[in-house]
């Protein structure tokens, strides 16, 4: 946490970059970082403030980021790639050492977030294309334009996006900036200003929010369940998170992908259930193939499987129609082929009919 080599506590009206930057409200954070949603003076327009930890590790991986973030920014000047940009990036310091701080444009809540939030109902399929679309046009603008591999992709790394920027109409997005400190706590006394009542009302306001199963699309609040009132707001959306991204050509871990979303390897018979036997081949040519296959490609701990394809789930556990089901399987059921080469490539699944 907020210990030497760990966290910035920021608190909303600090300054960064010099005065630049006023912090707002903190937006997230992971494990490298924490995201606050800043103003920025100069060009009037919030942004999303990252900052590292400061430990020696962490500042690396954030040049890193850096270097990535601002390739891909650079080659897209139209800003049609659905990447989350790079704005700008600099040096704080403070108690706890110097933070590598990225600013990028500021986006809405995570694909993650709209998930919880709408979990019994879902979103209409149309909409679920859509989000497929901004995916795959990133990654193919990442793999096929740059050669970067983002390998961390995954439902939090993906975040909305509004097309009403929030400094432009504060009215509908619900922000206006704070551009000074609220006065009182900073000595550590026990006042409370009226600002910091005011933040704190704020704060309630937006779990209020949240318990109603709103979504955040940069500013602009959406009820989810609701789903006409998603109406005339696209949802496109960005990949973010370039921490453990890498360039095709150079390597940068043995592991990649958060587990749950790792290629096979893993979840054996999970997969097996859903898309069917392994090849046998594969399943013995690894090089601990011995500790869960037998030498016809079957588990050796896992002997009855229930089998339940990806149609069959569709229709039996999410209501799909047949027609939906089938055509969601034919886009679907290639891109988890257990074989790397029949695997599409961004640009192939982009030009499945399932979109078009
Ligand atoms: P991880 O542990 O996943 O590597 P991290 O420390 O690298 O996390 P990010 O994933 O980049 O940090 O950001 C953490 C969270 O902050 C995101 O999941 C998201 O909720 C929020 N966030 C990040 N960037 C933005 C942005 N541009 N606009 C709005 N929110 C953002
Ligand atoms: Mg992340
Ligand atoms: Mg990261």
């Amino acid at each position: 946490g907020y210990r030497k080599g760990g966290y910035h506590a920021a608190r909303p009206g600090d300054r960064f970059a010099g005065g630049r930057f006023v912090a707002q409200r903190k937006l997230g954070w992971g494990n490298f970082s924490t995201v606050w949603l800043a103003y920025d003076t100069l060009e009037s327009r919030f942004v999303a403030l990252k900052i590292q930890k400061s430990a020696r590790d962490y500042a690396h991986a954030a040049r890193h980021e850096i270097e990535l973030l601002s390739a891909a920014t650079k080659a897209d000047p139209t800003n049609s790639k659905c990447v989350v940009r790079l704005l700008d990036h600099f040096k704080h310091a403070g108690p706890n050492g110097q933070h590598v701080c990225l600013v990028t444009e500021f986006l809405g809540d995570s694909l993650l977030r709209l998930i919880r939030y709408n979990r019994c109902k879902g979103i209409g399929l149309s909409r679920v294309k859509e989000i497929c679309r901004s995916v795959l046009v990133g990654l193919d603008y990442l793999h096929n334009e740059l050669g970067i591999i983002h390998t961390d992709l995954k439902p939090e790394n993906v975040l909305l996006v509004s097309t009403i920027n929030p400094a432009k109409d504060p009215v509908r997005s619900g922000f206006t900036p704070i551009l000074d400190r609220p006065v009182g706590n900073q000595y550590g006394g026990a006042v409370i200003s009226f600002s910091e009542k005011m933040l704190k009302m704020r704060a309630r306001r937006a779990v209020a929010k949240i318990s109603q199963r709103r979504v955040s699309l940069g500013g602009v609040a959406a009820e989810v369940d609701e789903e006409r009132n998603l109406d005339g707001i696209s949802l496109k959306c960005k990949i973010v998170d370039f921490g453990n991204a890498c360039w095709a050509d150079q390597q940068l871990a043995g592991e990649i992908q958060t587990r749950q979303y790792r290629a096979p390897e893993d979840h054996l018979a999970q997969m097996m259930e859903t898309l069917g036997k392994m090849p046998r081949k594969m399943a013995t040519s690894g090089t601990r193939s011995k500790d869960y296959f037998d030498r016809y490609g079957d588990l050796k701990r896992i002997k009855r499987l229930k089998f339940w394809p990806l149609d069959r789930i569709l229709v039996e556990r999410f209501d799909f129609t047949e027609p939906d089901a089938k055509g969601f399987t034919d886009f679907l059921q290639p891109i988890l082929d257990f074989t790397p080469e029949n695997r599409p490539s961004a640009m192939q699944c982009l030009k499945h009919p399932w979109l078009n």
